[in-house]
């Protein structure tokens, strides 16, 4: 059975092929002006010496931001759900992922399975992203693969007041000119978005055990402050900047052997001592028309990035659901409609 996973980020292109669930080849390339062009490209390259073509892949999931804009795909799935499958091919044990990217970083919490349970993302600046530290390392002069270490060998970090792409680029400039070192620089900023990193953790739930994915996860300055701040030592996997791609692809097997109707779903809420509170989002059913967004008078809804323009619970609802949600069968009684009754899809579960 040969699969492959495509994951077209901001920044990168990946993909993996996998035969019988082994990884058989996997590129990462860097993402072009074109999506269309990218993703040709970069299966190109992962089917280069293995002896197969396009044909010989019986199914492909494409995900990462420009999933959509891949021709050969049989389906695109949200690179949170990929990230999630993917990493707990590794490590089944992982519960929380950050995932820093190109663009974006987003925190994830997972069950055992690979569903996601909870997540939040930062997508509104480039402040702690792939982008950001690209900018940095190229003001100092410095490889981008040699920030990390550099970081690590600081004799003390300067303080940054910002992770504001533009601010810290200018203060790094700053301190530049005052003939600051480029080690004590880096560092002041690997501190900065480490501690903005943990920001966005602390907005789910950080549980054991946990992981750091995306391609800043390759930078040993930020993995190593990342675990004193989080206070774990992060599980990282032979080559976490394809963990998306490696997600994809078992979806794409999955889709094969006709599972993967649980792993498509997200669950968002908690289990606390009084109980279990999860709203299930069926991402296969929902079609994105809002109808609960506007049915539910808990305003629990929002349609989200998660996958594509899908609904999802908002952030700030989701760590209080037992508040705000009395469960489907209260919600029938007290209301003249909700979220079940609008949705045309029966896309949406309560577990109460
Ligand atoms: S009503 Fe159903 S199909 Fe429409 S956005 Fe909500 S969950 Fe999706
Ligand atoms: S059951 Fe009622 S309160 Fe709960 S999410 Fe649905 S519409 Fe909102």
């Amino acid at each position: 059975m040969i699969v492959a996973g495509i994951d077209i980020g901001s920044r990168a292109a990946k993909v993996v092929v996998m035969k019988d669930g082994a990884i058989l080849s996997s590129t990462i390339t860097d993402t072009g002006p074109e999506s269309i062009k990218t993703a040709y490209a970069a299966i190109g390259m992962a089917l280069d010496g293995t002896g197969l073509t396009l044909e010989d892949i019986e199914y492909t999931v494409a995900t990462g931001y420009g999933r959509v804009l891949v021709p050969f795909a049989n389906e695109n799935i949200s690179e949170i759900s990929c990230h999630a499958r993917g990493i707990t091919w590794y490590f089944p044990s992982v519960r929380t992922i950050l995932d820093m990217g190109g663009q974006d970083c987003k925190a994830i919490n997972c069950d055992g399975n690979g569903v996601v349970t909870n997540f939040v993302m930062n997508d509104k600046c480039a402040g702690g992203t792939g982008r950001f530290l690209e900018l940095i390392a190229d003001v100092l002069g410095v490889r981008l693969e040699e920030i990390g270490e550099m970081s690590l060998t600081a004799k003390s970090a300067i303080p940054f007041n910002t992770v504001c792409a533009v601010f810290a680029k200018s203060e790094a400039i700053t301190y530049l000119r005052k003939g600051m070192a480029k080690s004590d620089i880096l560092a002041g900023l690997h501190d900065a978005i480490a501690t903005r990193s943990v920001n966005l953790l602390n907005r789910i739930s950080i549980m054991k055990d946990f992981t750091i994915t995306g391609g800043i996860a390759k930078n040993k300055g930020m993995v190593r402050r990342l675990a004193e701040k989080v206070g774990l030592e992060p599980l990282l996997c032979d080559d976490p900047q394809l963990v998306g791609a490696i997600g994809a692809a078992l979806f794409a097997r999955e889709r094969l052997q006709g599972k993967s109707i649980q792993a498509l779903k997200a669950q968002y809420g908690y289990a606390d001592g009084t109980g279990e509170y999860y709203i299930t989002i069926d991402m296969q059913k929902c079609d994105g028309c809002g109808r609960c967004v506007e049915a539910c008078p808990a305003q629990v809804f929002a349609i989200g990035r998660e996958a594509g323009d899908k609904v999802a619970v908002k952030d700030g609802a989701r760590k209080k659901l037992a508040l705000l949600c009395p469960g489907f069968n209260v919600c029938s009684k007290r209301n003249l409609v909700n979220c079940h009754s609008v949705c045309q899809k029966s896309a949406i579960e309560h577990s109460w």
